[in-house]
């Protein structure tokens, strides 16, 4: 069992908006990795109201690129040793990789399974991406 508040060595991604922690937890795989994860849910914030919060006992394995996708709001702290040594603030990353796929039925990546699926940031202030390949929007629920 993971002892959430004393990491020697790991990450904790902070500041997550409150109800998404689930979904980060998901799309990051964490079920996946070896090493000991805890979500904290409705973690009261001064800054935000409620946060969810993601402690994990590794220091490898998360893709940044993914968390940034889906909240860019997180922090991600790292922890050697017991001691704070990195905290950062996530960027909306400029291309997804695999990550989300083409909705658009003629678009290649939907006949050819074999193509990657990559979305390019087209807007940064509305959080837009488009299809690399038919320029399909991207729509989020
Ligand atoms: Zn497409």
């Amino acid at each position: 069992m993971l002892n959430i508040d004393s990491i020697t060595n790991g990450i904790v991604i902070d500041h997550i908006t409150a109800g998404k922690g689930m979904r980060i937890y998901e799309l990051l795989e964490l079920d996946k990795l070896d090493s000991g994860v805890a979500i904290i849910k409705n973690v009261k914030s001064n800054k935000y109201g409620k946060k969810d919060i993601i402690k994990i006992d590794s220091i490898t394995g998360v893709n940044l690129d993914v968390l940034g996708f889906i909240d860019n709001r997180a922090t991600v702290c790292t922890i050697q040793n017991g001691q704070l040594v990195e905290k950062k603030k996530l960027d909306l990353p400029d291309k997804l990789v695999n990550i989300v796929s083409c909705k658009n039925p003629r678009c290649i990546t939907s006949i050819e399974a074999s193509i990657e699926q990559v979305f390019y940031l087209c807007s940064a202030e509305d959080h837009r991406y488009r299809c690399q390949y038919c320029e399909e929007e991207l729509t989020q629920e």
